[in-house]
């Protein structure tokens, strides 16, 4: 059962091969017998579970249901859920249990959706490797001493390993396709403003954007039907109709123009992880695609200009779990300064308040016209540069990431070569456009993924070039030898 897609769990539960009670059992048995290997979750709710479980199948048998409906699926800790412990991976948050539910988890629940729990992530979702969770790393599925990616780590390790047929995650500026390429799974990154940040923690307001992350393409358009959409809790969310997103998985790729940005294949790219990429663009040339190299002359100024605006953004949003209002507070706090002073400092991680610092030096007076107005000058540029090569070109693709997954520890004292981990991700977000990572091959038996980045609200595009190459190809049906 565990090695089904949503697609076909659906139509398992449709037919009455099993129901949703037997199938999010099984999933809560895997869990519990497999994750302690990979730590992919911070919190499980099996009770939770088997309650909308029972729901879902009553509901089915009531009537017509939705395709998620009775479908298990695991949650990012970044999502509030209402009566269940909402972390962001971080011990400030670690006594907080959510009074409501973000709007994309009401959203799983109206369609009759079932929440395994909770997954890992780095600590407010800032990091690429997962390791700065406080509730220890999460493990890659296809090798254990390999970090899985992050922030949306556990998400993608949970999936990759078949604990969770699906799961939601979030980037801000790489943060669901950098650990779906690292674990060899699809992931998707909506146009900002496509999905409602309303009960999502903020980290970058301006960048922060919610997704799936699904074993196909096919699936992440199932989770997207759902997911996308107004939310008058969110002023960012945009008022664009959703389509149903299956509907054109099949579209032909006869004379889709490819764009390749030569600075995504230059200096810094791994030789064997470019060679996958190359290939997968070859099997796209074979299906009628035309491909036409393309330059996104920015290209260098996109970590810069990212690491002034996420960081200036979390130091504002940060400065709520101040031992008051939420989470953590000290012992014996002397007077209100000690209060702040140690509920910040013992409740938040190291990486944390390095951007924290960052932040609140850009933003701060003398110093606000030259970093932070300069960097949004800059991401004015880069958007540009991708509106411009959109004029000549239907999609762009490259690696999601210049590496396969390095090994734990090998990055924790290099902040610098870790936030370069994010060098082809993180553009794309400063632009707001959509992104997607699809399994694309392997070097030395680590996956590697393919992007794909599309116009802004060009996800049903995005998702038939992916389904198109998955009906190609079976990199996205490997799992990882102890998780098959
Ligand atoms: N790795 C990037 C960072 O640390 C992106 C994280 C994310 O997308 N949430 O900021």
């Amino acid at each position: 059962m565990h090695n089904k897609t949503i697609a076909e769990l659906s139509a398992g539960l449709k037919s009455g091969e099993f129901s949703s009670v037997e199938l999010t059992q099984s999933y809560l048995d895997r869990i519990n017998s497999l994750d302690k290997q990979i730590n992919s979750f911070i919190t499980v709710t099996p009770d939770l579970a088997l309650e909308q479980a029972k729901q879902a199948d009553e509901q089915r048998a009531a009537g017509n249901v939705g395709i998620l409906n009775g479908i298990p699926l695991a949650q990012k800790d970044i999502f509030c859920t209402k009566d269940v412990k909402t972390s962001c991976g971080s011990k400030m948050l670690d006594p907080f249990i959510s009074p409501y539910n973000a709007t994309t988890i009401n959203k799983f629940n109206d369609t009759g959706a079932v929440m395994l729990g909770k997954t890992n992530m780095d600590e407010f979702a800032m990091g690429s490797s997962n390791e700065t969770s406080w509730y220890g790393p999460v493990k890659n599925p296809w090798q254990q001493e390999s970090v899985p990616g992050g922030s949306s780590g556990g998400s993608a390790a949970a999936v990759a390993a078949r604990l969770a047929p699906a799961a939601t995650g979030t980037d801000t500026g790489g943060s669901i396709r950098q650990p779906a390429s690292f674990c060899g799974i699809t992931g998707l990154k909506p146009t900002y403003g496509r999905v409602s940040r309303y009960g999502m923690i903020a980290f970058a307001s301006s960048l922060d954007q919610a997704g799936p992350m699904t074993r196909t393409a096919e699936d992440a358009a199932l989770m997207l039907n759902v997911m996308a959409g107004l939310d008058p809790r969110d002023s960012t969310s945009v008022d664009e109709p959703v389509p149903d997103y299956t509907a054109s998985l099949n579209d032909s790729m006869a004379g889709l123009k490819i764009g390749l940005p030569k600075e995504y294949f230059s200096e810094g790219l791994d030789d064997a992880v470019a060679k996958v990429i190359e290939s997968a663009v070859k099997e796209y040339e074979k299906m009628g695609a035309v491909i036409k190299e393309i330059s996104l002359p920015t290209s260098n100024l996109a970590v810069p200009t990212y690491y002034i605006i996420a960081p200036s953004e979390c130091s504002s949003n940060l400065s709520r779990m101040d031992g008051v209002r939420y989470g953590y507070r000290c012992d014996d706090p002397e007077d209100l300064n000690d209060l702040y002073i140690r509920s910040r400092g013992e409740g938040f991680g190291a990486e944390v308040k390095r951007r924290i610092l960052v932040g609140t030096y850009a933003l701060s007076e003398g110093f606000y016209d030259a970093y932070y107005v300069k960097a949004q000058k800059t991401r004015r540029l880069i958007t540009n540069d991708f509106n411009q090569a959109f004029a000549d070109v239907d999609v762009i693709m490259g690696p999601a990431a210049p590496s396969t997954a390095f090994k734990i520890g090998e990055l924790t004292d290099d902040p610098i070569t870790m936030y370069l981990s994010d060098i082809y991700t993180i553009a794309v977000n400063l632009a707001g456009l959509p992104g997607m990572s699809v399994p694309a091959g392997f070097v030395n038996d680590m996956p590697v993924g393919l992007q794909l980045i599309g116009k802004h609200f060009a996800e049903s595009k995005l998702l038939n070039i992916a389904h198109q190459f998955q009906q190609a190809t079976d990199w996205h049906t490997q799992a990882p030898a102890a998780f098959k």
